[in-house]
């Protein structure tokens, strides 16, 4: 319900659970992060609320400058730790968030099975972590371009790749994204409010797009083509 990711300078952990408090009116009943630092990438979650994740978090926190967190509104599968985003592969090689409901995750899950990939939750996103090992093919946003053409439904995804330790994906079909454009940073939201502290600048992403995002900048292109998109970024003049 909730989605978050950052890559910078700044404590990348911190960042992660301060733009899920700001996102925790959309209501959620579970909540997770993982960070890249460097060369693995670590991730805890949990049913519940912020409070239980930062407790877990105290004793071993997460490093990395690039990371990924999420607040769930659980649509398949009943909220549990196990149920709780981020998914990962079998090798922990992506890490996924997901919002949304990915209508035909059956089949999907059904032919993966078959493929031998074994499932840890009940949840429809779990597919997108799975079909992320099956098609990678070297290139993260080949890869991306492959997984989507599988899933029907809604979706707003948060990704990040051991493959790719610099850059954070994201990808938007029918569930809201937000991008923000900082200096030496940049980050995804599912809304305005949690970005204000670190940026003013930000894009709206649209259905049918993808972003790539890096210390450096944010790139936008058609997720289909490829093709890179030119967008006036959008100033945020208001205050919360
Ligand atoms: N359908 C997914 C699930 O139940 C995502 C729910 C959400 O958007 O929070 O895990």
């Amino acid at each position: 319900c909730g989605i978050m990711g950052y890559v910078g300078d700044k404590e990348t952990q911190r960042v992660l659970t301060e733009g899920l408090r700001k996102l925790e009116y959309r209501g959620y009943d579970s909540v997770g992060i993982a960070l890249n630092d460097g060369e693995t990438l670590q991730h805890e979650k949990s049913k519940g609320r912020l409070e239980v994740l930062e407790e877990k978090l105290e004793g071993a926190p997460l490093a990395g400058s690039i990371g990924i967190g999420h607040t769930r509104w659980a649509t398949h599968g009943r909220p549990s730790d196990e149920n709780s985003h981020p998914h990962l592969d079998e090798q922990s090689k992506f890490a996924v968030v997901h919002n949304g409901i990915i209508e035909n995750y059956m089949e999907i899950k059904r032919e993966m099975k078959e493929a031998g990939y074994s499932f840890t939750s009940e949840t429809d996103s779990e597919v997108i972590s799975h079909l992320f090992s099956h098609l990678y093919d070297g290139e993260m946003v080949s890869t991306i371009q492959k997984v989507v053409d599988r899933l029907e439904g809604a979706y707003a995804l948060g990704i990040v790749s051991e493959h790719d330790p610099e850059r954070l994906y994201a990808v938007r079909e029918a569930s809201p994204l937000i991008i923000g454009s900082g200096d030496g940073e940049s980050l995804i939201s599912s809304d305005i409010p949690a970005l204000l502290e670190h940026t003013r600048d930000v894009y709206i992403l649209e259905d049918g797009e993808m972003a790539i995002l890096s210390k450096e900048g944010v790139t936008l292109m058609e997720t289909e083509t490829g093709k890179e998109l030119t967008r006036d970024i959008f100033r945020v003049d208001w205050d919360m």
